[in-house]
């Protein structure tokens, strides 16, 4: 199952939640209200057991402006920083860590765990406004897969963990690299307004294995990033193991798993966004999304 959030099938304003297939969307009829949330409308009835709505129309893709599956997540999206080697080492390199790591070599040992508010989250294609230059100039781009939780869970066991897993998205983890280092603590850096582009849809976890896709970024049709979730240091079992072991996880939560190698910090000199560029990223499964970042 493919799901699908967008507005602007018969009323601009309207939000709509349908299922995706190959290039036309299957409308489903929920209320407003329920529609709204995106694809936190289907975990909740699915949670409870109940039927998905009738399909009330057929649309397709071109005729209207898709949405983040998740337009407004319900608290902070959970992320992870460092979780592929050969990007952990660029980190360290950039010198753009605030840690107390002590060379290029340097891999962490447990998952690094931070998040980004829910107001972070855009559209598959809408445009990333820039923080004006007196903010920062060092804006960034992380190609992530995100996995969405399914059901409430508390304390689950990596045995148990892809159980609680509803399915997957794209995020780009778009980062104010000067404010991740100089506030130490990324939460600042992570969660300016627009850093959450995210889409183009939600895929449940029956029809794709999250576990082994080829993930790639390109800027401006250059290819930066290119890796496979395979090649993550902390899985998605042990990523939701370990959140999961004292915060009670909720249907809906969203976990962007860490980027591979080949951001703006680790070229030399770095490679930072700039108004006009284009970030588009690929999931093999989930599709692509394509932001452009424009200056306010
Ligand atoms: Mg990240």
């Amino acid at each position: 199952m493919k799901v699908v959030c967008f507005k602007g099938r018969s009323n601009p304003n309207e939000i709509e939640v349908g299922l995706l297939d190959q290039g036309l969307i299957k409308v489903l009829d929920f209320l407003p209200e329920q529609a709204h949330q995106g694809l936190l409308a289907i975990i909740d009835l699915q949670a409870q057991g109940k039927r998905l709505p009738a399909v009330k129309a057929e649309v397709a893709t071109s005729k209207i402006r898709l949405m983040a599956p998740i337009p407004r997540p319900r608290r902070n999206v959970f992320c992870v920083g460092l979780n592929y080697k050969p990007h952990a080492k660029e980190f360290t390199k950039s010198g753009f860590d605030a840690g107390k790591s002590t060379g290029a070599g340097d891999l962490p040992t447990d998952p690094i765990i931070f998040s980004k508010v829910p107001e972070t989250v855009v559209g598959p294609f809408d445009p990333v406004r820039l923080p004006v230059a007196e903010v920062s100039t060092s804006i960034d781009y992380e190609a992530e897969l995100a996995v969405i939780i399914g059901q409430r869970c508390k304390n689950v066991s990596k045995d148990d963990a892809m159980k609680m897993v509803w399915g997957y998205t794209i995020v780009n983890d778009v980062t104010a690299r000067d404010w991740q280092h100089r506030h130490k603590q990324w939460h600042m850096g992570k969660s300016f307004d627009d850093f959450c582009p995210m889409g183009p849809a939600a895929v449940s976890a029956d029809s794709v294995n999250g576990q082994d896709l080829a993930i790639r970024c390109w800027i401006n049709g250059e290819l930066r990033q290119d890796s496979r979730t395979s090649e993550l240091i902390f899985d998605i079992p042990t990523l939701i193991a370990t959140i999961s072991a004292g915060i009670t996880l909720q249907p809906g939560d969203i976990i962007a798993t860490g980027t591979p190698v080949g951001v703006g910090i680790g070229f030399t000199p770095p490679k930072f966004l700039h108004a006009g560029d284009v970030v588009k990223v690929a999931i093999e499964g989930i599709g692509e999304i394509e932001n452009k970042f424009v200056s306010v």
